[in-house]
């Protein structure tokens, strides 16, 4: 049996003084102004185990924008709706690139590297638009009841923000959409990437969303929403691909599988354990929580939980 989430609690507070020390933790994300204001030096970080048990340090219940987060659980609602045809339009390689980069697709005829950078992302959006008739809402009711947190919800100005300042994430989509693996047209489909993107969350709903890839794919309802394999094969994805083009040095330090958001959250899961969700604005120039990062680092390494 796994440890009760409680059994991490000395540890967690051992890191939150450690992080309180650290000096230079990087610098908020700047490419809209909702972000951008946002304290880089917060931090929090949760613990959920295998039972829906949860507990934590710092601003663990303070929400922030999850951004990229959410394309872990777009990408699992789209395999448990359609099983593997999603991978004959998204790739499951890590691209070494940053994660708003076009510069594979035109060699790749239209096929992003993977689901969790952007140009991936949008692929998975738009099947899961397809598949459920309303992407934004199904995901944001999954949060909510995975989490038991029924407050979840967009957070429209950064959404909006999102819209305003969207060119980059345009191009990807209509590009994408020029080789046909984006089936829907581009305005609704980026309506959706952007309400995706704004959804707020704290680490405690972000570790107790995530508990089913640490359950092999068991909803915390005890239903199943994703075979063994396909959870295994979700861990894997974030593993190599989770943090975009710092994906190897993730492994290297963390060795556990992570998706991080320019919000400053990342989330960590320990298979058949449990989940970790961190959450520190400022960010390295990759795009990853530099606090986030170093804290889970620590975290590993304190209770040798890695996958290695
Ligand atoms: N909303 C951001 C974007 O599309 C999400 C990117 C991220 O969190 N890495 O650029």
């Amino acid at each position: 049996d796994a440890p009760k989430a409680g059994t991490y609690l000395p540890v967690l507070e051992e890191i939150a003084a450690e992080i309180s020390a650290m000096p230079g933790r990087g610098r908020s994300a700047d490419y809209i102004p909702a972000l951008a204001c946002v304290d880089p030096d917060r931090f929090g970080m949760a613990v959920a185990d295998l039972d829906g048990g949860v507990c934590g340090v710092g601003e663990w219940r303070t929400p922030f924008s999850t951004q990229s987060i959410t394309k872990v659980f777009a990408l699992a609602l789209v395999l448990a709706h359609e099983s593997g045809a999603l991978w004959e339009h998204v790739g499951r390689e890590p691209s070494g690139n940053p994660f708003n980069s076009l510069v594979q697709l035109e060699y790749e005829n239209g096929v992003p590297r993977n689901p969790f950078i952007n140009a991936g992302a949008l692929v998975v959006t738009d099947r899961l638009q397809t598949l459920t008739g309303d992407a934004s809402a199904d995901l944001l009711d999954f949060l909510r009841a995975e989490s038991g947190n029924a407050e979840i919800g967009f957070d429209l100005e950064v959404a909006a923000s999102e819209a305003a300042h969207g060119d980059r994430n345009a191009a990807l989509a209509h590009f994408i959409a020029s080789y046909g693996h984006i089936r829907q047209p581009v305005p609704p489909l980026l309506d959706h990437y952007f309400r995706q993107c704004s959804i707020e969350m704290n680490c405690a709903d972000l570790a107790l969303a995530g508990g089913f890839l640490a359950r092999h794919g068991v909803r915390a309802d005890g239903s199943r929403l994703l075979s063994r394999s396909e959870a295994k094969q979700v861990n894997a994805v974030m593993m190599t691909c989770g943090t975009y083009d710092a994906a190897g040095e993730f492994a290297y330090r963390v060795g556990l599988p992570g998706k991080s958001g320019v919000g400053g959250g990342i989330v960590a899961v320990v298979p058949g354990r449990c989940t970790v969700c961190v959450w520190s604005p400022g960010l390295d120039e990759r795009g990853n929580s530099v606090a986030g990062v170093a804290a889970l680092d620590r975290f590993t390494t304190l209770t040798g939980l890695s996958v290695f």
